[in-house]
């Protein structure tokens, strides 16, 4: 376990201490490393941020990937959703927003997910449901774990 690993490679979880140069030493993928989020109440897991796009309306979709070790072997593997997605939500969100489900097994995270400087609360709210409200926040200082 490196506990100081600041990024891993988006294709196979390699850490980026065994980098030397760009391209992933261990599968040869070249591209943005997933930057490492720690979580208070989680310091022991290996967390990192994974950044994508919903196909149905190009509005930015977070994951958490844990990277689990098996042996030898480690993988990464999702382990929470971050975002959540509505039809429409492209005209709500402005340049670098996201829409937080904040509810049910996310709860616990909202705060800590907070705390790690890589969002901002706007204080905006959308309603997804009848039940449920999703939270904007705003995606900071992203540095892609370079
Ligand atoms: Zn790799």
């Amino acid at each position: 376990m490196f506990k100081e690993s600041k990024a891993c490679c988006a294709n196979c979880g390699t850490l980026e201490q065994y980098y030397v140069m760009t391209q992933c030493p261990s599968c040869g993928y070249i591209g943005d490393k997933l930057p490492r989020i720690e979580i208070k109440g989680h310091e022991e897991k290996l967390l990192f941020l994974e950044f994508a796009k919903y196909d149905t309306n190009n509005t930015t979709s977070i994951s958490i990937q844990i990277l689990e070790e098996c042996g030898d072997d480690a993988f990464l593997e999702p382990y929470k959703d971050i975002t959540t997605n509505i039809e429409g939500a492209e005209i709500l969100l402005g340049e670098n927003e996201i829409m937080v489900k904040t509810w049910s097994e996310n709860e616990s995270f909202i705060q800590p997910l907070l705390e790690t400087g890589y969002f901002e609360d706007t204080g905006k709210r959308i309603r997804v449901s009848q039940y449920c409200e999703a939270a904007i926040w705003k995606v900071l200082n992203l540095q892609k774990g370079e």
